[in-house]
């Protein structure tokens, strides 16, 4: 095991940060951890670890992560994690339709992953089938077939991130900063070897090894081009009453495959609607990072605070035509753009830089980090000591870089929708349609 620095700086306060910060101060307690969060808050508000929800389920198609999520689910039906409410297992209905073969095939091998690590699972070939195990969804769903994972569940998100906060405030090892880095400091000797980051108000912090922990916002600070790109995707949230409520609280969540959209179920009379898809797209021009040539670059980054656009909003509303009729044609109470650190297969990054000494990245949650809360960190850490198990290694090592022409998002087998949708320019549609934007 390769002994770590003294000093380590982690720059991001989600699930890889904190997790990360967590790992460390418990297996290197001699380490001086910090953790710079540009947020004044933590849970930060427009994090993608922070929501009402996020599916907790082992139900991939790749074995790797079937078996760690499987690992991950465990603690938080377990341990303190899923305490207090964090946790609620109600089940997951993955379902495809007619003539739809990739669903299908991530659908029929995700089945067989969860069915051989012994999870409660039921196969529903037939559209009938389906309704029978979730009869609050409407007899007009268009599905084929699919199955039911009763062991999956779903987390509080925010929650979460709060309690993961609480802890390391409780132990008392890490040292909090919120302020934001606006670029890594380099080594003047070398330009290369990281040595710190450099804050907003142009302070310098020094340490000996740099983990960028940033997400989405992680294209800001290395070039990641053709290796990960950030994509928004689509939120709605209703309210719906105390009879409605009970009627959908026991539901297991679904998730669509062919439609990337999902249904959790309600709790505290809010009614959560996502998509799961190739997303928007919000390219800007930035310098590159440590360039010393002024040369800029242009590439997708966070857009917070916005509505989601109209397109969006349709395919809520078709999606709910479907799923819940009842809801389809009721308001929005509020809309978000959630933005994923998308990388070409859905891998996540847990490597160290290959052309940056002393800079490690952890990242590239591709939409579903979140189920890996409680053991990302010990992940990171092993990564760090050089014990990481060999699969994993592979499946998170610096991607190789795509054609930025066709890196239009994560193919994973689990992705739908059109590529490439330019947030901008479908909120400028929508404001032209009259809208002011979907509430
Ligand atoms: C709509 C949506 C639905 C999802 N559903 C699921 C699901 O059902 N199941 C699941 O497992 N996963 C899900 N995910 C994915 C999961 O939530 C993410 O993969 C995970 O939360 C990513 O964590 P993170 O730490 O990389 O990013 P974040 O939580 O965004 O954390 C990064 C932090 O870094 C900070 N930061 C960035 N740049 C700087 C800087 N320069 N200086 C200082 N601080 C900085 C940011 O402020 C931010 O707080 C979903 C994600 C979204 C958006």
């Amino acid at each position: 095991m390769a002994p770590l620095p003294e000093r380590i700086l982690i720059v991001g306060g989600g699930v890889f940060g904190l997790s990360t910060a967590q790992s460390l101060s418990k297996r290197h307690p001699n380490s001086q951890v910090t953790l710079i969060e540009a947020s004044p808050t933590i849970p930060n508000p427009h994090g993608s670890s922070v929501d009402s929800s996020r599916i907790i389920r082992a139900d991939y198609s790749h074995p790797t992560y079937a078996k760690l999520a499987a690992e991950a689910t465990d603690l938080w039906r377990r341990s303190e994690w899923g305490r207090d409410g964090r946790y609620t297992q109600n089940g997951l209905l993955l379902v495809y339709p007619d003539g739809d073969s990739t669903a299908k095939d991530y659908t029929t091998k995700s089945y067989h992953n969860v069915k051989g690590l012994g999870e409660h699972v039921q196969l529903l070939p037939t559209k009938r089938d389906v309704l029978r195990a979730a009869p609050a969804y409407g007899e007009t769903l268009n599905v084929a077939g699919g199955y039911v994972n009763w062991s999956s569940g779903w987390a509080n998100a925010e929650a979460g991130v709060r309690f993961a906060k609480q802890k390391l405030d409780e132990q008392g090892k890490v040292r909090f900063i919120t302020r934001e880095v606006i670029s890594l400091l380099f080594s003047e000797t070398d330009n290369h070897t990281v040595t710190g980051v450099v804050l907003a108000d142009k302070t310098n912090i020094t340490a000996d090894l740099v983990i960028l922990a940033t997400g989405a916002w992680t294209a800001a600070l290395v070039d990641l081009r053709g290796r990960a790109v950030s994509t928004g995707q689509a939120i709605a949230y209703m309210r719906i009453s105390d009879e409605e409520q009970r009627r959908l609280e026991k539901m297991p969540t679904i998730l669509n495959f062919a439609t990337g959209i999902f249904i959790i179920p309600p709790r505290n009379n809010v009614l959560k609607i996502a998509r799961h898809a190739y997303g928007y797209h919000n390219p800007k021009a930035i310098p590159v990072p440590g360039s010393r040539t002024g040369e800029t670059m242009r590439v997708s980054l966070p857009e917070t605070g916005v509505p989601i656009p109209l397109e969006g909003e349709i395919a809520f509303r078709t999606a709910l035509k479907q799923l819940l009729p009842t809801f389809a044609d009721r308001p929005f109470t509020d809309t978000r753009i959630c933005w994923y650190t998308d990388t070409p297969k859905g891998d996540f990054i847990v490597t160290a830089h290959p052309s940056y000494p002393r800079l490690f990245l952890a990242t590239g949650g591709s939409g579903h980090a979140y189920k890996f809360f409680p053991v990302i960190g010990d992940k990171v850490v092993d990564a760090l000591e050089g014990t990481l198990a060999p699969e994993l290694q592979d499946l998170w090592a610096w991607p190789e870089a795509v054609d930025e022409g066709k890196f239009e998002g994560t193919e994973d087998g689990s992705r739908s929708g059109e590529k490439r949708l330019l947030l901008l320019e479908e909120l400028a549609k929508t404001r032209r349609a009259g809208r002011a934007g979907v509430l």
